[in-house]
Formats: structure tokens, C-alpha cells, sequence
């Protein structure tokens, strides 16, 4: 039946982290939901292209250094051997297992679903081009709009090559190339570029601003460099590609440094990773009646509504930061705010995650934004090393920093890098949320031995009060906790 009129009461366009967790939730509340998305299963980028197919390789990554490390244990494996076709099997069967099983949650729910490409018509009525061919018009009380993000392009550098990858292909992981560019030292540039440079690539990573991952606080980016440094032999910071050329087999990189020096370096494969953009564009939201900021962000209130607002918009097509945790945190308020709660979107805290290794994660107030802001704050820091856990487990690099008000002693924000510093972090996360003091943190029994240990450490170095990391005492020390 071709050119059907079909009446729904909530229309949620896009199935990823933000799309699907409002679905669900609305359904869950007794609404009557329609789901519209390309792919058969939920998941969207994240699933299927993105974090979790990128946490796998990961792993991987992980597997196959420590077995190299294991050496200082006394424990020596050979060489090993990687089954590219078998290794790519198991990363798709990780994601295929996650995204059928939110299929089936789909079904169970009760939730309808067009699968095809959405476009608005007018503020109550969305066009869907069927995947498998015809359209269908569905009218709407409440649509939720979904629809993320994709790789943004290189200004000034185009180039159509399957040489030339962004994410979804590097995640494809169609070879290793001997030689990989990576264009980009955010995120996805170091993640990818540890996953190739542990399969066996010569990384060179290739960055515009002075320091890799801008936004977290230096000292601990610090960590992660030294490490990846000695797996990715060439990191050029404050550099930039003019161009990018196919020469033969391969490609070869214009780049220009900070003095404007150019140099020509020959690479195999490329991988851009210089951030994303807001799918806004084919929309028709000026046919619904939503507007965009310049960058084509779709403009929200606190209750997520757009310009209509009857029509919700959530995830990386909104400001802030574009990570799936925000998407599905704000698919819960839209949905209550449909159903008439005073729901609002405003986190303390929505943390990071770089899963490198060590890991890098930081949420909150920076020191960084601290000081460049005039906001009085105490950083403390408790090294790792003096963490019996992570000797034991031969990781002592790394590092958990609290961000502290010294007037309130409320933690204002904090970052861990080290192995699980993103699991760690909600520990710190759910402190803040609360409005959590240092001495609450450094009063908190935690589980000995363990990382999770270094948070409540960290806080005793507040007050210069902490068992296993000696602090000289300074007049105006905060009083320590116990008395
Ligand atoms: P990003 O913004 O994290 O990093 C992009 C980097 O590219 C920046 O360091 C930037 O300075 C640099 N850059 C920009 N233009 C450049 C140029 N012409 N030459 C060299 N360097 C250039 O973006 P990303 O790594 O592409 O990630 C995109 C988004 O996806 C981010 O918002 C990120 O938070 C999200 N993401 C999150 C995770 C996670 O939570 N672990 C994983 C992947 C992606």
C-alpha cells in the first residue's frame, strides 16, 4: 500500500542512544509510539557504527598489549597471529547480539516502526521514504527528533577514496594498512588510532591545536600521550593537512607546520576524525517550523522543546556535547515533559570517556576552565602509583584529580586517566549530582584494594590527610576530616 496516511501520537525520528531510549521510555509510560529509522534493529551510530564496535577493537587492543607487558610478570607469548575476517566477525556479532536484542525490546514494547528516511512536511506531519520502496505520511501530536550526527569533512581538503576513511569505515576494518594518517588527535582519532596501531599500522596522528583531546585537563592528557607515544611513533601537533592526494596505491599528505613549513609524507590509508556535524540538514525543519543556530544545532529549551513546541529534539543534534549518554539523559526528560512532568535537562555533570589505554575521563569543571574563568577552585591529585591495586596490576601511571570549591569544599568537577577511569568516574559523577562535599567523598568507605580507592585518596589529599601519599602541610590547609 503505497502513499498511506497513518496517525500516530508521539513520532520518535532516529533509533540511536537518544531516539531508542525515548521510545522505550514513552511506550513504558503508556504513550502510543512510532519509531522511524533506516536500519532494521535500534541502535544508531553508536551501535552499529560506533562506540561499541569500537570498544570491542578495543579490547583487542588491550588483549594484545598486555600479553607484550605480560613479559615484566615472566610470562612470554609469541608473536601473535590475527585472523582480520575472524576478528571483524566477532566485533559484527558483539554488535548484531546488542542491536536484535533492542529489536526485540521494540516489539515487546508494542512500538511501531517505518523503516526509512523521515523527513517533516509541516509542523505535524512527517514524510517516510520506505527503505524497501513507497512512503508513507504519518501525522503527529508530539514528535521527538533523533537523528545524530556524522563525520565532519576537512575544509578545504576534498578527496573521494576508499583510501580515505571516517570512522564507520575505519570501523570496518576492511585491511591494516602499513601506514595510517590520522587526521585528528580528538576521540576518535586516538581511539581508532590505538585499535590500527596495535593490529600492526605505523600510526601518525596529525593534529591542528597544541595538545591532543582539547578540553581535558593537561596533566592528564599528559598521561595518555606518554603511553600512546610509545605506540604511535609519530604525533605532530599545531600541524595541518592542505591536501590530501592519490598517488598510485597510495596517498600522500601535504602538511603544513606551525612555522608553515610544507612537507609531503606518503601514507596508505588516511582516516579523518576532526569532529562531527548535526544531521539537521534534510530534516524540512523549516517546513515544521524548527530553527537552527548557525552551526545547524537544533535550538532547545531546558525541556528540550524546539521553536514548536509540541516537536522535541535531543542528542547530538542539540548543543553540548555530542556523546550518547547525553542523548538517552535528555530522551528521558522530553518524554516526561510530553506527559506533562516538570522534567528539565540540567546535569551537574556529563562526563567524557577517551577509551584509550590508560583510559582518560573527566567530568565537571576543568582546572583548565577554572582558571581561565576566575572560578576559585583547590585542585588535588592522587598518583596511582601509590595505589596498591594498580601496582598489582602493573598500572601505575595514572592519575585521579579532584576539582574542588575551597569555600563550599563541593567538588566542582574531577578526571581519572588510568586503566577504567571511565567506569570509575561515576562515582565522582553521582558526587556531584548530589552536591557532594570532598569530605564526603574522603568519609566514604571504599573496597580495599581497588581503584576505586584513588577518588576517596584523592580526597584526603584535600586535607592533606592521606594514608599512602604524603603531602607537606602549608598554613591554610583545610581542616582534615577526622578530628
Ligand atoms: P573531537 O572534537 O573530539 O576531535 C577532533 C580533533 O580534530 C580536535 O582535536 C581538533 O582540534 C582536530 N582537528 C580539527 N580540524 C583539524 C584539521 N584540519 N587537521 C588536524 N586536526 C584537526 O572529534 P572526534 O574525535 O571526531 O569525535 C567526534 C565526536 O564524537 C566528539 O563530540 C566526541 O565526543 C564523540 N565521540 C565520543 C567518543 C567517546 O565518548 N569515547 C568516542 C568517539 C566519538
Amino acid at each position: 500500500m503505497n502513499d498511506e496516511t497513518v496517525k500516530a501520537g508521539l513520532v520518535v525520528l532516529g533509533a540511536g542512544p537518544g531516539g531508542y531510549a525515548a521510545a522505550f521510555r514513552a511506550a513504558d509510560m503508556g504513550l502510543a509510539v512510532t519509531l522511524v529509522d533506516l536500519e532494521a534493529h535500534p541502535g544508531g551510530v553508536c551501535l552499529h557504527r560506533g562506540c561499541i564496535p569500537s570498544k570491542a577493537l578495543l579490547h583487542v587492543a588491550g588483549l594484545l598489549r598486555e600479553t607484550r607487558t605480560a613479559e615484566t610478570m615472566g610470562l612470554r607469548f609469541g608473536p601473535p597471529e590475527i585472523d582480520l575476517a575472524r576478528l571483524r566477525d566477532w566485533k559484527d556479532a558483539v554488535v548484531n547480539r546488542l542491536t536484535g536484542a533492542l529489536g526485540d525490546l521494540r516489539t515487546k514494547r508494542g512500538i511501531a516502526h517505518f523503516r526509512g528516511r523521515g523527513r517533516l512536511t509541516g509542523p505535524r506531519s512527517l514524510d517516510v521514504a520506505l527503505v524497501d520502496g513507497g512512503r508513507r505520511t504519518l501525522t503527529f501530536d508530539h514528535a521527538i527528533l533523533a537523528t545524530g550526527s556524522r563525520p565532519a569533512d576537512i575544509p578545504n581538503v576534498t578527496i573521494d577514496s576508499p583510501r580515505v576513511m571516517d570512522s564507520t569505515r575505519a570501523l570496518a576494518l576492511e585491511e591494516i594498512p602499513a601506514r595510517l594518517l590520522i587526521i585528528g588527535g580528538g576521540v576518535i582519532g586516538l581511539e581508532l588510532g590505538s585499535v590500527y596501531a596495535a593490529l600492526g599500522s605505523r600510526v601518525t596522528v596529525v593534529e591542528a591545536t597544541p595538545g591532543l583531546l582539547p578540553g581535558a585537563d593537561r596533566d592528564l592528557v599528559r598521561v595518555v600521550a606518554r603511553a600512546l607515544g610509545e605506540r604511535i611513533p609519530e604525533i605532530h601537533l599545531e600541524t595541518r593537512v592542505d591536501a590530501l592526494e592519490v598517488r598510485g596505491e597510495g596517498l600522500v599528505a601535504h602538511l603544513r607546520d606551525k612555522a608553515g613549513v610544507p612537507r609531503q609524507v606518503d601514507f596508505d590509508r588516511a582516516l579523518v576524525a576532526v569532529g562531527r556535524r548535526p544531521n539537521s540538514d534534510a530534516l524540512g525543519l523549516e517546513a515544521a517550523g524548527v530553527t537552527t543556530d548557525a552551526r545547524g544545532l537544533v535550538t532547545v529549551d531546558g525541556q528540550l522543546r524546539t521553536s514548536q513546541p509540541h516537536i522535541f529534539a535531543i542528542g547530538d543534534l542539540t548543543p553540548g556535547p555530542m556523546l550518547a549518554h547525553k542523548a538517552s539523559h535528555q530522551a528521558r526528560v522530553a518524554v516526561e515533559a510530553i506527559a506533562g512532568q516538570k522534567s528539565h535537562f540540567e546535569p551537574n555533570a556529563i562526563p567524557a570517556v577517551c577509551y584509550t589505554d590508560p583510559e582518560l575521563a573527566w567530568a565537571g569543571l576543568t582546572e583548565t576552565a577554572a582558571r581561565e574563568r576566575n572560578i576559585p577552585c583547590k585542585a588535588v591529585r592522587f598518583p596511582w602509583a601509590a595505589s596498591g591495586r594498580a601496582q598489582a596490576l602493573e598500572r601505575p601511571e595514572g592519575l585521579t584529580k579532584l576539582v574542588v570549591d575551597p569555600a563550599s569544599e563541593r567538588i566542582l568537577g574531577l578526571g581519572l586517566v588510568g586503566r577504567g577511569a571511565g567506569d570509575l568516574i561515576a562515582e565522582g559523577v553521582l558526587a556531584m549530582e548530589m552536591g557532594a562535599t570532598v569530605r564526603d567523598l574522603a568519609e566514604t568507605i571504599h573496597p580495599h584494594p581497588t581503584l576505586s580507592e584513588t577518588l576517596m585518596e584523592a580526597a584526603e589529599v584535600f586535607y592533606g590527610h592521606c594514608a599512602h601519599y604524603y603531602t607537606p602541610k602549608r598554613a591554610g590547609d583545610p581542616k582534615p576530616p577526622i578530628p
